[in-house]
């Protein structure tokens, strides 16, 4: 069986012929090189306004690389011929397999993109042979066509998240869909402004920011500010997981304190490795950190005391009438007041000065899943730690959209693997 066999079953092209493949070289390896022509009545198609029109002229041979076949490359070589067009004058012609200027077939973009969905883009150049620099465009045109082809219409519940990227506190703007049937990423932008998120409500247009129910968000001002202003009848929600990093925060910072405290007065190092032990869930404890826990469970330390007060709190998310939860919120924080905790007490002002936004929490639940904004953000963070090249706002946004977004694809008449 000859490739070109196998080209006319899979990828045929009307107006289009595969010549017989023959042997070639590129880049010192081994290559299979085959001629494509124009079939004798097909008249070239416009690029512009793609209707055909006669022939002008036909430009230099130029190659356009196809999904390698058993680690060999494979190029077809066509001569473009450009268009006589009525309309828009001499042009070069479109042609089915690339578009462009790009020097990879479509098909091999698709190919590319799909596989930077479950390996670093870095491995994916490696696994094909191919340049990071033809799998970064690769993913961006696959997320530039999803892009435009995706649905915002239905979008009724979402949870705006930051993510601190690059070193020197650079932040990005994350939106993700949390409804119940989808959860995607919708939205990335630069920094944490107001001017960040309005990007976003600007991209759902007025109809789609009206349609909002739930806006989940921590309490940074301008999202709040922003959310008030172009959703005012969706009902803004202080989520969980942003709640409870402001605890995680607070004990880390009473931590470091008494630790370095400890270690002026030259006490025993007590808190050596206690981080994580203290921040974690009890039940992501490794058995190590579980036994440091417990240890430290014994002794009457401030960063002990604050553990406390944050495990009390977790009680708080398993009421179901909002009025018995804004009564346990108004005693634990009665409570904590007392704990002589600056940054415990820091929390309280918090929660007291949000609390009508949190309380919400309970007027929506069975609508909102408390994991999800956690779990799409510790999906970005993965995505960042793989991400060897995406030192460019660019290609970290690119990156993002390709793995979170839940982009459409187009429909292929053979979906090469
Ligand atoms: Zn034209």
């Amino acid at each position: 069986m000859q490739v070109r066999t196998i080209l006319n079953r899979i990828q045929k092209h009307k107006g289009f012929v595969y010549g017989a493949e023959r042997w070639g070289k590129t880049k010192g390896s081994l290559s299979i090189e085959i001629p494509i022509r124009a079939s004798k009545r097909s008249k070239p198609v416009c690029s512009v306004c793609e209707r055909p029109g006669p022939g002008y002229d036909r430009l230099t041979e130029r190659r356009f690389e196809f999904i390698p076949l058993w680690g060999i490359a494979i190029f077809f070589l066509y001569a473009l011929r450009r268009v006589d067009c009525p309309k828009c004058g001499v042009r070069v012609e479109k042609v089915p397999w690339a578009q462009g200027k790009e020097t990879l077939c479509t098909s091999y973009q698709w190919f590319l993109s799909r596989w930077a969905k479950q390996l670093s883009w870095t491995q994916v150049a490696e696994a094909f042979c191919t340049s990071w620099e033809a799998v970064y465009k690769s993913v961006q045109m696959a997320v530039y066509f999803g892009l435009a082809h995706r649905q915002l219409d239905e979008v009724e519940v979402i949870g705006i998240d930051e993510i601190a990227w690059h070193r020197n506190h650079k932040f990005l703007t994350l939106v993700y869909e949390i409804g119940a049937s989808s959860k995607r990423l919708l939205y990335v932008a630069r920094d944490r402004t107001e001017q960040s998120l309005r990007g976003f409500f600007e991209k759902l247009g007025e109809t789609g920011s009206k349609k909002l129910r739930f806006v989940c968000s921590d309490m940074w001002k301008p999202y709040l500010t922003v959310v008030a202003e172009k959703a005012s009848q969706a009902k803004n929600i202080l989520d969980r997981f942003h709640i409870m990093k402001k605890f995680n925060e607070a004990i880390d910072e009473i931590r470091r304190d008494e630790a370095r405290g400890m270690k002026q007065q030259g006490c025993e190092p007590l808190l050596l490795h206690a981080r994580w032990c203290l921040l974690k869930r009890t039940e992501n404890l490794t058995e190590r950190q579980a036994t440091k826990l417990k240890e430290l469970l014994g002794y009457n330390l401030a960063c002990v005391r604050a553990y406390l007060l944050r495990e009390e709190f977790q009680r708080f998310w398993q009421y179901v009438r909002p009025s018995a939860a804004e009564t346990f919120l108004d005693q634990w924080c009665k409570v904590a007041m007392r704990s002589r905790l600056a940054p415990i007490k820091k929390v309280v002002a918090m929660l007291r000065n949000h609390r009508y936004l949190i309380l919400n929490w309970f007027t929506a639940q069975g609508t909102l899943s408390s994991g999800t904004v956690e779990g799409l953000n510790h999906k970005a963070k993965v995505v960042f730690r793989n991400a060897y090249g995406y030192r460019h706002y660019n290609s970290a946004e690119i990156a993002l959209y390709h793995s979170l977004g839940a982009l459409p694809e187009p429909v292929f008449t053979h979906r090469f693997r």
